[in-house]
């Protein structure tokens, strides 16, 4: 095995392709050498040695040593120094470099190879004293910080003594006695902190700071990042040496970081900064204010200090042509490292740029348009859950923020509004036309209209997965869950957290992409769905083969998912259209009737509400595909629960509340997520689903007639396990379209079809497929009965299994391809077999989820159906599931 690879004067043994063994830093370095950049030559150790160290008790391979001996002399030949040599030394910067950038990891040490005699030799060398023991201090610095474990606080106490004993302001103020002085009494603490001196042998400082690269693999902050990010620990780290140039020698010097485009707009134009007379992180370690690099960015910025344009212009030419020829190799963003050295440029780094989602799509789309990338690639560039950032509004980050409590960042985008802590009022402040954040301590289903109305929605109890952090993502709304240092009393009226309370009526803003509840009205940006982010989905819309629909009952969520694209919907719930005020009444008295005749006078007086809901709908879709699935809950939940309600609804029925209380005891169930739900009540209670098939087909003809675009409704049954429980609720259907069609004279053009949502219906596909023209996979619930748990009561194990590595995903988050996606293999291939043409869509959360996305597209399902602030998402994930 070889174990070292150098680059350096135009050539490398290594490649940007080879990250795996050189780390990304590596990898680039020999790169930008390959293309006859100037980088100081120097090599790197590959990450195979740290995974033999590791592999053996710590110890290096036998022949690393010789391998880095004959590297060194490579770049002294090359820098015409030699390492360890006292006369004209050679001084190399130690640099760890893994495959993906990794925070966490030792810090870079630079000037190693200085000591007591090779200081002076390099200061006469410069003819600089100054850089010379200035250099040395930082070196004695960060050897003993990252290789000894002294901290610099140390450092800096003495620095700063010195500066005061000697009215110093700035570093800058030392000359070259001042710093040798700092320098004794450095090396004094190291012996007293170390119990051992500093060391003074190159050689013995070289491989310190290599064995602190590889054991820093292995400290806390780097396995916790590693466990964050997904990184395996088998990848390793690499470890570069390479020979020192020096921004730090007089103000001919200097040291920068660059962006070749505008990081968070995506200009392009080169974004960056630099200090003069300066060495490595002092640009972003903040000691001095760095100035910008070209004219542009310092008029613009209205700065005083000059740019690097104008102090240093024939460097500055150079490097404007260096990162062109980057951007062009690499086909991308760069974000770069370089330092000057008396006028001459070095360049130190490259990679990828990171970028905020508004930069990553105009970078993409101006990289199409410079013939740089494919459409394809510029597809592929964009992270399909970054687009989420554009699609709210969000809080204007130059705001000023009054932090009140921090939760979990269940639902992005950012509201402002009035607190009002229950739902009824939430709805009352709607109507007179004033905005407002939900305040609750946990949400129920019978929140719905409250959160419908307001602009957000704020908990202080319940996960990402809550009740409210899912209806919240599903309308779009923003949310913050769980924010569990807030206290509301709902009899005041108050929610208390940090000393701060808030009484009903005071303005909040929520930050649902970071969790934090401010006080106050905090300014915001609005999202911009034009530009860049169009032609992107245009493109995307073109190469993908899976459609994209959306999950909506309510006409604002289809107006929402139409202006994002959503080509039809393919879970309309009809049961949301239930608990909307003045319907709630009558869906009571149904669910209460004790008699058949009784639930058809409540079903009566439900069925024009219906019937509107869906005319609405229809008119909205304008001639696309509608999947609308027939009642599913279990009937309590509808149910009155304060006395208050139970006296209304008696009063509508004529009865006594005391029957009413017995009725809705006799509903009470143990597990109604098992229970009298789906098409169990559509057997049961076969009035149900005629009113609403009804309702559908009436709706159909009437806005069929108004649009001249007649919609197809899809009638989906829900929670069917046997055929014989299809055929049944189907026969009602069918009768009831003939029904309607006769009244109205008209023919009707329907289709009826079933959630696939049991593991028992996965397996029966191949029966149920011979009466049922669509399966829609109800992902949700199909996970909850894979899995045997209930997602409501799944918080309290799902988060240790999660931390402990039980399970690698929330599988209510992203389909358990393995186990549930393998159900939905079966009932595909079963479904196919005997009805090759049956149309397949995924409704549910893992609809919007890219990885999910992904597997539909590779079990060949027809479309995905998401909640609608998610149809961007899915219409660009399911376009790079394609490519
Ligand atoms: P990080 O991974 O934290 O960016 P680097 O290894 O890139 O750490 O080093 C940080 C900085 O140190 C570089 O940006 C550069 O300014 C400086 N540096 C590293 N190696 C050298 C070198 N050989 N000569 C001059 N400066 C160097
Ligand atoms: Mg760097
Ligand atoms: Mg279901």
């Amino acid at each position: 095995t070889k174990w070292v690879y150098t680059f350096g004067d135009g050539k490398a043994e290594g490649a940007a392709g080879m990250k795996n063994l050189l780390g990304g830093k590596g990898a680039n370095l020999a790169e930008m050498s390959n293309l006859g950049l100037p980088v100081p030559p120097g090599f790197t150790i590959t990450t195979g040695v740290c995974t033999y160290y590791y592999a053996n008790g710590n110890a290096y391979p036998p022949e690393l040593a010789a391998e880095v001996d004959a590297a060194l002399a490579h770049v002294g030949t090359l820098a015409g120094r030699r390492f360890g040599d006292d006369a004209n030394p050679l001084l190399v910067s130690v640099r760890s470099g893994a495959r993906a950038s990794m925070p966490g990891m030792m810090d870079t040490v630079l000037n190693l190879g200085l000591n007591d005699v090779t200081v002076a030799a390099v200061a006469t060398a410069a003819g600089d004293e100054r850089f010379a023991y200035d250099s040395y201090r930082r070196f004695i610095q960060m050897y003993s910080d990252v290789v000894m474990g002294i901290d610099h606080h140390h450092f800096e106490e003495i620095l700063q003594n010195y500066k005061d004993d000697n009215g110093y302001s700035l570093d800058t103020d030392l000359i070259a006695d001042d710093w040798k002085t700092v320098i004794g009494k450095y090396k004094a603490m190291v012996e007293t902190e170390a119990g051992k001196p500093f060391p003074q042998d190159a050689h013995e400082q070289l491989w310190g700071a290599i064995g602190a690269v590889f054991g820093s693999w292995m400290n806390a902050r780097a396995i916790t990042y590693r466990r964050l990010h997904d990184i395996p620990e088998s990848w390793g780290t690499a470890v570069n040496i390479q020979a020192m140039v020096f921004g730090n020698m007089g103000e001919t010097s200097a040291t920068g970081v660059a962006f070749t485009r505008n990081p968070s707009t995506g200009d392009k134009r080169l974004y960056g900064e630099f200090l003069v007379n300066a060495q490595g992180e002092d640009v972003v370690a903040g000691i001095r204010t760095p100035q910008d690099l070209t004219e542009v960015a310092r008029i613009e910025a209205g700065s005083e200090r000059p740019s690097l344009e104008a102090v240093m212009p024939e460097a500055f030419r150079e490097f404007v042509a260096i990162c062109d020829t980057l951007e062009a190799h690499y086909r991308d963003m760069q974000d770069v490292e370089f330092t000057i050295e008396r006028g001459k440029l070095w360049m130190l780094q490259t990679r990828s740029g990171k970028r905020t989602t508004k930069a990553a799509l105009k970078v993409a789309v101006d990289m199409c348009g410079e013939g740089l990338i494919t459409r394809d690639e510029a597809i592929l560039r964009i992270e399909p859950g970054g687009l989420d950032q554009l699609l709210h509004p969000t809080i204007d980050p130059a705001a000023e923020r009054v932090l009140v409590a921090k939760g979990l960042p269940a639902s992005p985008g950012a509201a402002s509004g009035e607190v009002v802590f229950n739902s009824e009022d939430a709805v009352a402040a709607k109507q007179a036309g004033r905005r407002v954040i939900l305040v609750r301590i946990e949400t129920s289903p019978e929140d719905i209209h409250g959160m419908h109305a307001a602009e957000g929605i704020l908990t202080t109890r319940g996960g990402m997965t809550s009740h409210a952090a899912v209806v919240a993502r599903g309308m779009g709304k923003p949310c913050v869950s769980g924010a569990g240092s807030i206290r509301v009393d709902y009899a005041a009226e108050t929610l208390t957290s940090g000393g701060i309370t808030l009484k009903k009526g005071d303005i909040v803003t929520i930050d649902g992409a970071s969790g934090q509840v401010l006080k106050g009205r905090v300014p915001m940006l609005q999202p911009e769905l034009s530009g860049d982010f169009a032609k992107l989905m245009e493109w995307a819309d073109a190469s993908r083969r899976m459609a994209v629909r959306t999950n909506a009952e309510t006409p604002a969520d289809a107006r929402v998912a139409v202006r994002f694209g959503a080509e039809g919907i393919g879970l309309s719930r009809t049961e949301h259209m239930f608990f909307d005020e003045g319907r709630i009444v009558a869906v009571r008295e149904m669910i209460l009737a004790d008699d058949e005749k009784g639930r058809r006078q409540a079903l009566a007086k439900l069925l024009p509400m219906q019937r509107a809901d869906f005319v609405e709908l229809f008119e909205i879709m304008h001639g696309l595909p509608v999947t609308i699935r027939l009642l599913d809950p279990p009937l309590h939940e509808f149910l009155p629960k304060t006395e208050e309600e139970i006296a209304e609804v008696a009063k509508g029925l004529g009865v006594h509340p005391q029957k009413l209380r017995e009725r809705a005891d006799e509903l009470h169930e143990f597990n109604p997520m098992l229970g009298f739900r789906g098409c169990r009540l559509a057997i049961n209670y076969p009035e149900i689903a005629e009113m609403q098939a009804r309702a559908i087909f009436e709706a159909a003809v009437e806005a069929g007639r108004k649009t001249g675009r007649p919609v197809v409704p899809e009638v989906m049954v829900p929670l069917v396990a046997m055929r014989q429980e299809f055929d049944l609720v189907k026969a009602r259907i069918d009768a009831m379209a003939a029904a309607v069609a006769k009244e109205k004279g008209t023919t009707i053009d329907y289709s009826v079809g079933t959630m696939i949502e049991l593991p028992r219906a996965c397996l029966m596909a191949g029966q149920i497929a011979e009466t049922a023209e669509f399966f829609s996979f109800g992902t949700n619930d199909l996970t909850q009965t894979t899995y045997g748990l209930s997602r409501d009561d799944a918080a309290q194990f799902l988060g240790p299994y999660l931390q402990r590595g039980i399970l690698e995903q929330d599988p209510f988050v992203s389909l358990d391809q393995a186990g549930v996606g393998e159900l939905v293999r079966i009932a595909v291939e079963r479904g196919r077999a005997v009805r090759p043409k049956i149309k397949l869509g995924i409704c549910g959360e893992h609809g919007g989820d890219p990885a999910s996305i992904r597997f539909c597209e590779s079990v060949g399902l027809d479309y995905v159906s998401c909640s609608p602030f998610r149809v961007p998402i899915a219409r660009l994930a399911a376009a790079q599931a394609s490519i």
